[in-house]
Order: C-alpha cells, then sequence, then structure tokens
C-alpha cells in the first residue's frame, strides 16, 4: 500500500516541483540534472569529490583536464557506490577548485546517480582559492554572484547549485575576509533557501560562523559544520546538536577508527539526528599523471557499518544517518 502511495505521489511531486521551482522550497533539491523531489535523494553521500585541482584562483583553467578522461577515472567508482544502494551524491568541489557541472552532469547520466553542486567560494589556506575581487567586493555583491548562479545556473550551463559551500580558516577571530564568506553565504541563504556547508575543523571557528549568523537571524540548522571531526572534545558535539547545527564526520574515505568512536558517542548521548558521515574521498587531481590515485567512496558500506551494527547500530541509525538527515539537512528552507 505504502509503496502504491509512493508511485502515485512522487510523480505529481515532480511535477509541481518542474512548473514551480523558485516558489515550492519545502519539497526539491536542485541536482545537476534539475530539479528532483526530495524524497528521491535516498540513499545520499553528502560530502565527496569528483575532480579537484589545487593550482590555485591564479592559475586555473578548464585547459587543465579532459573532461572524457576524468569520467573515464571516475564513473567505476560511481558505479561500485551505485551497487551500495547511494542514489545521490553532493560534490563539494567549490568555484576556482575544478567545480565543473557539466562533467558531473555526464557522470550523472552515466553512473544514475543524482548529483549536486555548490554555490560559493573557499576561503580557507589563506585565500590561495579565492579570486581577487573577493578582497574588495561586499557581502551583500559576493552574495549577488551566487543567488545569480542560483537563479540563472552556473557559468552558462544552466545547472544550478544544491547548496552553498564556503570555507574559512581555523583561527581564534575570522579574519575579516572570512567574516565576509559567512555573510554573503547568509544572504544567500536568505534570497534562496539553500543549506550552507562551510568547511571548518573545530567548534571555536564554527560558533563564530554561528554568532554572525545568528545575527543575520538564519538558523543553526540551516549550517552544516564540516570536517567536525577534527573537534577534539566532544562536548562541544553535544552544544551543536541542541542549537540544532548538523555536525558533519566526513572523511570517512580516509580513516575509519576517529568515526567509530564518534558516532557511538553520538548514539549513547542520543544526537544521532544531528550528524552526517561522508568520505570526502574521491577524486581525480589534474596535476598528476592520469589524475592520480582514486580513494574510493566505499568505506562505510564495507567498513564502518560492518563495524558499529556489531556494536550496536540498527537499520533504523543507518536510515537516519544515510537517508533522513541528508534530506532535512538539504531541503530548501528559509
Ligand atoms: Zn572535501
Amino acid at each position: 500500500m505504502s509503496k502504491f502511495l509512493i508511485f502515485i505521489f512522487l510523480p505529481i511531486l515532480f511535477i509541481s516541483c518542474q512548473n514551480h521551482p523558485s516558489n515550492n522550497f519545502d519539497n526539491y533539491i536542485n541536482t545537476v540534472a534539475g530539479p528532483m523531489p526530495i524524497d528521491s535523494m535516498g540513499l545520499t553521500l553528502i560530502h565527496e569529490h569528483m575532480l579537484v585541482d589545487f593550482i590555485g584562483a591564479d592559475s586555473i583553467s578548464p585547459d587543465r583536464w579532459n573532461r572524457d578522461s576524468v569520467i573515464v577515472k571516475v564513473l567505476p567508482y560511481l558505479m561500485e557506490v551505485n551497487k551500495h544502494g547511494v542514489r545521490t551524491i553532493l560534490d563539494c568541489t567549490p568555484s576556482y577548485l575544478a567545480k565543473d557541472p557539466l562533467l558531473l552532469k555526464a557522470l550523472s547520466e552515466k553512473s544514475g546517480i543524482q548529483i549536486l553542486t555548490n554555490t560559493g567560494f573557499y576561503g580557507a589556506v589563506r585565500g590561495k582559492y579565492l579570486p581577487d575581487f573577493v578582497q574588495t567586493e561586499t557581502a551583500e555583491q559576493l552574495a549577488e554572484r551566487w543567488i545569480a548562479e542560483f537563479e540563472n545556473g552556473i557559468e552558462g550551463t544552466g545547472i544550478k547549485p544544491g547548496f552553498i559551500k564556503i570555507s574559512v580558516n581555523e583561527a581564534n577571530t575570522l579574519s575579516p575576509i572570512d567574516q565576509k564568506l559567512v555573510k554573503a553565504a547568509g544572504i544567500t541563504h536568505q534570497k534562496t533557501g539553500l543549506t550552507i556547508a562551510s568547511h571548518t575543523g573545530t567548534w571555536k571557528t564554527a560558533s563564530q560562523e554561528l554568532k554572525i549568523l545568528k545575527e543575520m537571524e538564519v538558523k543553526p540548522s540551516e549550517f552544516v559544520w564540516v570536517h567536525a571531526q577534527n573537534e577534539p572534545d566532544f562536548a562541544n558535539y553535544e552544544k551543536a546538536a541542541e542549537m540544532g547545527v548538523w555536525i558533519s564526520l566526513d572523511g570517512i574515505g580516509w580513516a575509519i577508527d576517529p568515526y567509530v568512536e564518534r558516532l557511538l558517542f553520538a548514539k549513547e548521548n542520543r544526537i544521532l539526528g544531528n550528524i552526517l558521515i561522508s568520505h570526502d574521498a574521491g577524486w581525480f587531481d589534474p596535476a598528476k599523471p592520469g589524475g592520480g590515485d582514486f580513494q574510493p567512496f566505499t568505506n562505510i558500506f564495507e567498513k564502518l557499518i560492518p563495524i558499529l551494527t556489531e556494536k550496536g547500530f540498527t537499520d533504523k541509525d543507518w536510515n537516519q544517518l544515510l537517508v533522513e538527515n541528508p534530506k532535512e539537512a538539504f531541503v530548501f528552507s528559509k
């Protein structure tokens, strides 16, 4: 019966979203193939990379990679997670680090996996990935650029971002540029309903970002604390969860033990409802021969789930972490 209802309901939702993508904030996501109903997300990896180029904002150019070569390299890894039931991947490669929406669209079509790309700028690594105009423009002007990507698509492709991705440097006090990026993200969120994912690290820095957003009346539940695994004091996870912040434990492609420890803490302290998990894995690197070594998107399925299931994690917990939380975190809302 419930399956039957879903078959009836999904096409109706889809049609209504297609007709009114800009005024129906609660029911859809922007994938690289266009707006899709939120319930189509299914099993979701919220932080992965298909392509990253670390050359820097002053030298980046699409001439540095061949799209077909990237597809040949990346597609088998997508087919692998497809077998694990993954339906949606959020690609977190920002502008000036080789964000390539047409590449993502081709990979999505070939793999059958929905992919979301992002808008925003990456301030970490002392601004190596920021174009010069970020120094002089105001937060409002930067936000205008990101809102234009949401409204008109990215660089003439017509492909719209599914979330905001920024990054800031770890600091006792956020730099003026980093503060400006957070403000621009807040303005963009207010105008578009897109969720803000910020590459951060520790709570010391995340809490400063949240303070700026609070002053702008942006809810903490619109903020994803990216790389929260770098936080040494687990009590800060409870603080963040209490505020409604999304805690992103997202380096599982590279290690397992720190995540086992943190997820057990989260379950024991009943904050799994605020946790997002992913691998931060991948990617084709144009600076390396053949794109370099590729870190697969499979540790969650092959290592983490067996270990934690043995320690008491249930199907309901996995459904929450990999299906329900991503949906709730990345749904459009203002
Ligand atoms: Zn990443």
